[in-house]
């Protein structure tokens, strides 16, 4: 049975302090919450990972970057390797974010070259795709999360896809307060698991959690991870006090 998700992407946020004491608010919130069939996954900023795995060992939440090379080693000046993530027990990776895939030109080629050195390095691959408000407006999203999902993810082999995590994030509901409809949510979620359905058959995709993105918060969560295909949510604003993350996890 798929798992049900709440990742917390703090982004570039919190200087040490900061992000020391989140950790110790998060960790206090977290350690005696029953998860059964949910996973917290905490996205620090990549200098705090180490000290993020150590506590949340301890704490019940598991760890992602959010980002990493699409290089195995060598002379990359400030890259971090999925190696390097591996060495840290870093359990997860966020892949193809759109302020990545905006800010930093990342191509579907390079997404699918990280995908494949994280699961190499048994670390899962959060793998955002999305459309921006033009490509909505003009009715094209469907094709455009296609393309992203196709181009990055369908060279993987059954075995390896069961390791990826999806999040759908409509570039026009993050960090805006604009949040998809759970309509819209769900529409999109089934059309992605159709996808991977019609690839990798469909007891595959019934495996594959897809989270839903994009302002996600404690009023909306409820209603949106109560859609079918919602298995959770990729948080950014939201994640950064613990209280309000909190009530998006209770939301299932
Ligand atoms: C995100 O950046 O992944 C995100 C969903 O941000 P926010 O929740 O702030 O919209």
């Amino acid at each position: 049975m798929r798992k049900n998700i709440v990742a917390g992407n703090w982004k570039m946020n919190k200087n040490f302090e900061e992000a020391d004491d989140l950790l110790f608010d998060l960790a206090e919130s977290l350690k005696d919450l029953e998860l059964e069939n949910e996973e917290v996954i905490i996205c620090p900023p990549a200098i705090y990972l180490e000290m993020s795995t150590d506590v949340g060992l301890e704490n019940n939440f598991s760890v992602g970057a959010q980002n990493c090379s699409n290089h195995e080693v060598g002379a990359y000046t400030g890259e971090i390797s999925a190696a390097m993530l591996k060495s840290l027990d870093v359990q997860y990776c966020i892949i193809g974010h759109s302020e990545r895939r905006k800010y930093f030109k990342e191509t579907h080629d390079e997404l699918a070259e990280k995908v494949n050195l994280l699961l190499d390095n048994s670390i899962n691959p959060i793998f955002c795709c999305g459309e921006v408000l033009e490509e909505r407006e003009s009715e094209k999203h469907f094709d455009i999360v296609k393309g992203q999902i196709s181009d990055s993810l369908f060279k993987l082999n059954k075995e390896e896809l069961l390791n990826v995590v999806i999040a759908y994030e409509p570039v026009w509901a993050i960090g805006t307060g604009k949040t998809a409809t759970s309509d819209q949510a769900q529409e999109m979620h089934a059309f992605i698991r159709g996808l991977l359905s019609e690839k990798y058959g469909e007891d595959i995709a019934n495996e594959i959690s897809i989270l839903y993105g994009g302002s996600c918060n404690a009023k909306n969560a409820k209603e949106l991870f109560s859609q079918k295909d919602v298995d959770g949510g990729l948080i950014g604003g939201a994640a950064l006090k613990a209280e309000d993350f909190l009530a998006i996890i209770q939301s299932f």
